[in-house]
Formats: C-alpha cells, structure tokens, sequence
C-alpha cells in the first residue's frame, strides 16, 4: 500500500504507552518527549486534523508519586495508583498543550462503556461533540473503578475500540517496539521486520508472542488482535516505536516507519461483536 496516502487521514487515534512517556528508570514523566508529543499532535490539529489520545501512564505515574517501588499486583493498589496517576497525568497534559492553545478533555471508560447501548452511543455522540469543538481527548481506561472485573485490560485494545467506535481512518499505536518481527527480535537476532500486513492472518496472529514490558501491559499479541479490531472497522493501523516521538509526523507525512496494517471495512462489522467475546464477556 502506498504511504502516501496516510497523508491524506482526518481522524486519528494516537496510542501512547506508559514506556513512551515515562523514564524506565524511575517511572517519573519523561518531560522532554512529552513536550515534543505534544507539539506534534497540536500541530496535527493545527492542519485540520481531528485527533484523539489514549494515553497510558495512570498506574505508573502514580506508582511513582507514592513511592512505590514493585508494580501493584493488588486490585486496591493499582486503583489507589491509578486515582494518584491519571490526575497527575492530566496536569501535565493539559499545561503542555494549553502552551499552544489547544484545548483537551479527559474521557474515562470502562468495558461497561461500551457493552451498554445507551452509554456507548453516548460515548460516541460526546466524541464526536469534542471532535467538532476542536477539542483533543485524552482517554484512558478508567483504571479507579474498573481494575479487573470490568476491564478492557489494555490500551492497545482500546484504543481500537476507541477507532471504531468514532470511526477514525487510522490508529498509530506507539510502542517499546518498532513494529511487527517475524520473531521476537530481543531474543532471536534472525528475526526479521515486516512493514506492511495486508490481512491479518492465524499464522500471524500466533507469532505475536506476549513480551509484556515492565510498565505497560501490551505485548504483541493484543496489539495484533486491536489491528484486527481496528482493520475491521476500517481504519489504517500503524505500529512505531515511541522512542522518537517524530515518528508521528513522518507516519503522517508517508515515510516508511513502522508496521502498516491495511484497513479492509467489513461491512457487518460491529464493535459488539468484538465485546463479546469471550475475553470481554462477563
Ligand atoms: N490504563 C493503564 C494506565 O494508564 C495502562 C494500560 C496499558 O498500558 O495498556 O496505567
């Protein structure tokens, strides 16, 4: 598929994950490249574009505000963490992008969000409503509340639902991880890089081994099943890694970065079809 015709997307989902915005070594904010994702994404709304954040950090950021050393295995602690992390995740947000005049909300969901007809065509309209105010949301799972029983567990998953449920005609997930390897290329040097994915395939699907990182909870496996969440629906998906956050605006402008999954609508699509699921299902 031709990149270039990335260029031309009006609405995109920016996935960003906890390791992109966090030192590895503290879990403190990594200012300097939340400042330069900032940047990128007023500049994408500065050309028209319609954007929309989902933005991991709460359970790590609040992890660090009070101190806690090990991650939190205990649903009451990563709740509490998650409560500290996502007010003080907005913060910096909202200081950064109000530098450059841009307005942003915080919208929260949970799997409940989205299973229920009436809160999920609610979602939608607010979405839409934001979009059309030329705000940015900046969503999250609502980690405080929604900590196992009710989760969507992921913001790779989400933020294909996300895509979905607003119609967005590309995700870019922005990972530890360059794209997609034939083989986990940490461990096997012969892995190799593939940058395009036409269909999304079993063969492909069992590649995606789990290599959860310390601070986020997306391996490759769920980002390959939010790349079928997301394809169905209609929308591009690109992998890339967050490492350099320019990696946003040279997806944008065509260049080569990253994995390419092609968009291939399914006319029966239906996002609830995804949500029940066994993996979603009560
Ligand atoms: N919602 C979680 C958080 O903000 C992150 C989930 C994820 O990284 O996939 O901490």
């Amino acid at each position: 598929m031709n990149r270039e015709l990335l260029k031309d997307k009006k609405r995109i989902v920016v996935k960003i994950g906890s390791s992109t915005i966090t030192h590895e070594a503290t879990n403190n904010l990594n200012l300097i490249k939340m400042e330069k994702l900032v940047r990128v994404l007023a500049d994408l709304s500065n050309q028209g574009k319609e954007v929309v954040v989902v933005s991991s950090g709460a359970v790590a950021v609040g992890r660090q505000a009070v101190g806690m050393k090990k991650r939190p295995t205990e649903v009451k602690e990563k709740q509490a963490c998650a409560a500290v992390g996502q007010a003080k995740l907005m913060m910096v947000y909202q200081k950064l992008f109000s530098e450059y005049n841009q307005l942003t909300a915080q919208v929260l969901m949970t799997k409940y969000t989205m299973i229920n007809d009436i809160s999920r065509q609610n979602a939608r309209a607010t979405f839409e409503e934001l979009l059309a105010m030329g705000v940015i949301p900046i969503v999250n799972e609502n980690d405080t509340v929604s900590t196992d029983e009710v989760k969507i567990g992921d913001n790779d998953t989400l933020s294909a639902i996300v895509s979905a449920l607003i119609g967005a005609d590309l995700l870019i997930l922005m990972s530890d991880i360059d794209g997609l390897y034939t083989d986990d290329p940490y461990k096997n040097p012969d892995a190799e890089f593939i940058d395009y994915v036409e269909r999304i395939t079993p063969k492909l699907e069992s590649m995606g081994k789990d290599s959860a990182s310390d601070v986020g909870t997306g391996g490759m496996a769920t980002k390959i099943s939010a790349a079928k969440i997301a394809t169905d629906s209609g929308a591009d998906m690109v992998i890339a890694n967050g490492e350099d956050i320019r990696n946003i605006s040279r997806i944008m402008q065509g260049e080569q970065i990253g994995t390419l999954f092609k968009a291939h609508k399914d006319e029966a699509f239906k996002l609830m079809d995804y949500l029940k699921t066994e993996q979603y299902s009560d």
